[in-house]
């Protein structure tokens, strides 16, 4: 019977079916970070030690300082504590941690690729809901609530009461110049709602995606969760397997041949049926940029903020309204004039180094009008963007060069935008008070982002000249 990636990596993880349904996973690799202590006390609390030290693998992202990396940068003690008990864990129960004052430390989501610990047709969890990122290598990869954590540390599986359906958005075409990853996943959301992929797991194929570069891949799978999926997929390709050549935890010499063999047997068959289907023009797509309090309430950069009169449904219209009156925005006003008052460069959605040199490429020569800061997705992507000067192009143009963290993505580590402030933002989520009290987020991609720091207004990069 045909299968699709998904359906054969469920399989191949498939401990146990239950009377009920429920299906018990193996879980090839489990990410860790600082807000995984309530996983580790639990474990302790019941006297067990961690299943599988070598499948398990940590670093402090959310909670760490970005203007200093010493542990006394963090105020809140609660949140220092957090940071400590990781490295007190990964010493207790031997995983390998990538912690502070380890170049290798970043963004849970961006290290795990970077290093070699994301592998295709690996089942891949971690307790943030972003983990849908690591798809993009070919692993089936998602979120985990607390109490599943400190399940997955204690046995290394994972109780799923019903197996997702399958879902394939397909994005043809060729990107105009100025349209990136960013861009194709807001429009999909866009295009299908945040509730569009709920219950499903979504493959993303077309030429779009053959065509994406694995950094490229990472910020389209990363916002699956945004429109609702379980998971996002890409499947395993020659550029997956040259990006992952010769990094640290991939496979090396003869197992990364056999490894690598297996992989090609992982894409999904020609005639594989999907439970839905998808399809969008790339022609179609051009820079977009939310205007509302949902991921989906995005628009092109060129066009104007919806009427809720035209809303399809009573709910869609007052979700509009109240989206509207939180962000301070009108019915009909063009996207590019809303004025920006801050910009932040980061999150496991563009802070790799492709990102840093798309962003750098718009900001050289140009200088930021309002607050602006990049945040590196880890200390590797840092060191490489100092190697090429991106940090003295952005610091020529105003902007903060930052120590890597999740910074602004999430008011919780000192980074905020203050109340009524309104945030052009790389990151992911754009909910009510996502970065701060208040705060007001406008989801972009990284030369969108720039662009809004030199206009003071959300801006059209493709009428920059010099966007790289
Ligand atoms: S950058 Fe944001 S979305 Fe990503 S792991 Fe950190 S808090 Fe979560």
């Amino acid at each position: 019977m045909a299968r699709t990636m998904f359906d054969r990596i469920w399989e191949q993880h498939t401990v146990l079916v239950r009377p009920d349904g429920a299906t018990l996973l193996h879980v090839g690799r489990h990410l860790v970070h600082d807000g995984s202590r309530a996983g580790f006390r639990a474990l302790a609390e019941r006297g067990m030690t961690l299943r599988h030290p070598a499948r398990t693998f940590g670093t402090p992202d959310h909670y760490v300082s970005t203007k200093s990396h010493e542990l006394a940068a963090i105020p809140e003690p609660n949140r220092r504590e957090m940071v400590s008990a990781l490295a007190e864990n990964a010493a207790a129960q031997g995983f390998t941690l990538f912690g502070l004052g380890d170049v290798r430390q970043g963004i849970v989501h961006v290290i795990g690729p970077e290093q070699g610990i994301t592998l295709p047709g690996i089942l891949m969890v971690c307790g943030d809901s972003h983990t849908a990122t690591h798809g993009a290598l070919g692993a089936l990869a998602f979120g985990i609530g607390a109490s599943e954590v400190s399940h997955v540390l204690a046995t290394q599986t994972l109780w799923q009461s019903r197996k997702p359906r399958a879902m394939r958005v397909t994005v043809d075409g060729v990107l105009g110049a100025g349209v990136t990853a960013k861009d194709v996943i807001l429009a999909i959301i866009a295009r299908i709602g945040a509730g569009g992929g709920s219950g499903h797991v979504i493959e993303y194929a077309g030429s779009i995606f053959r065509a994406m570069s694995m950094e490229g891949r990472m910020t389209v799978c990363n916002m699956s969760i945004e429109a609702g999926a379980r998971a996002g997929m890409v499947a395993p390709d020659e550029t997956t397997f040259a990006y992952l050549k010769g990094r640290p935890f991939a496979p090396q010499g003869e197992a990364w041949e056999r490894a690598v063999a297996a992989w090609r047997e992982l894409p999904s068959d020609a005639d594989a049926v999907f439970d839905r289907e998808v399809w969008l023009d790339a022609a179609e797509i051009v820079p977009m940029a939310t205007w509302g309090t949902s991921p989906e309430d995005a628009a092109p950069v060129t066009g104007a903020i919806p009427d809720p009169a035209a809303a399809p449904d009573a709910e869609r219209r007052d979700a509009i309204v109240r989206a509207l009156a939180y962000m301070g925005l009108e019915p009909g006003m063009r996207m590019e004039a809303i004025a920006i008052d801050r910009v932040f460069i980061g999150s496991c959605t563009n802070s790799r180094i492709e990102d840093l040199r798309a962003a750098a490429a718009v900001a050289r020569g140009r200088r930021a009008v309002v607050p602006a800061m990049v945040v590196p997705g880890s200390g590797l992507v840092k060191r490489q963007a100092e190697a090429e000067g991106l940090d003295q192009v952005f610091l020529a143009a105003g902007f903060e060069w930052r120590e890597p963290g999740c910074s602004m993505c999430v008011g919780m580590n000192g980074d905020l935008v203050a109340p009524g402030e309104r945030c052009a933002s790389t990151s992911n989520r754009n909910f009510v008070g996502r970065q701060g009290r208040g705060a007001r987020t406008h989801l972009v991609s990284p030369a969108m982002a720039v662009a809004a720091a030199v206009h003071g207004r959300l801006a059209d990069v493709r009428l920059m000249k010099e966007i790289g």
